[in-house]
């Protein structure tokens, strides 16, 4: 089953780099982190955090939830390192989901979007996504191919 996470706010643009992955990642911006648990349990949700004392939960210790704890402020590194602990494949599903709302993007018929996009977007761009909730709509532009660069060099290490 594929991994689904809980990203807490001392970390934020983890969910965003995981949702451009494809997964599904919550972002978890409240004070109450017990509550960050108690959801990473009921849904089956892996915990990124920045936090070493959240870390030292009973639910954590004795294993009910997964937690992965990262440092510093360089967010690569830190997906680097997540990537790294679950053996994620960074790859995944790029660009299917939102990445501002984390749902699940539906393709859209390039005919309804004349009047929409950009006119010099449409004149080249074949294929489209559209988030439902927020309505913005992803193509393949040089925004989206530098993404795929980045999420490229999540792979593993060159020796
Ligand atoms: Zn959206």
């Amino acid at each position: 089953m594929e991994p689904k996470f809980i990203v807490d706010s001392n970390v934020g643009k983890l969910a965003r780099w995981l949702r451009m992955m494809g997964y599904d990642a919550l972002f978890f911006d409240e004070e109450d982190d017990g509550k960050m648990a108690k959801i990473a349990l009921a849904q089956g949700r892996i915990i990124i955090t920045k936090d070493s004392e959240f870390m030292k939960r009973r639910v954590i210790t004795a294993g009910r939830v997964k937690a992965i704890l990262v440092s510093g402020d360089n967010s690569e590194l830190q997906m680097r390192k997540v990537i790294d602990k679950l053996n994620l494949d960074h790859e995944y599903r790029p660009f299917t989901r939102c990445i501002e709302c984390n749902v699940d993007l539906i393709s859209r018929e390039r005919g309804d979007l004349e009047q929409v996009v950009p006119a010099r977007v449409f004149a080249i761009q074949e294929q489209y996504m559209q988030c439902p909730s927020c309505h913005r709509i992803y193509w393949r532009g040089t925004h989206w191919q530098a993404m795929s660069r980045k999420l490229k060099e999540f792979g593993p290490a060159k020796a």
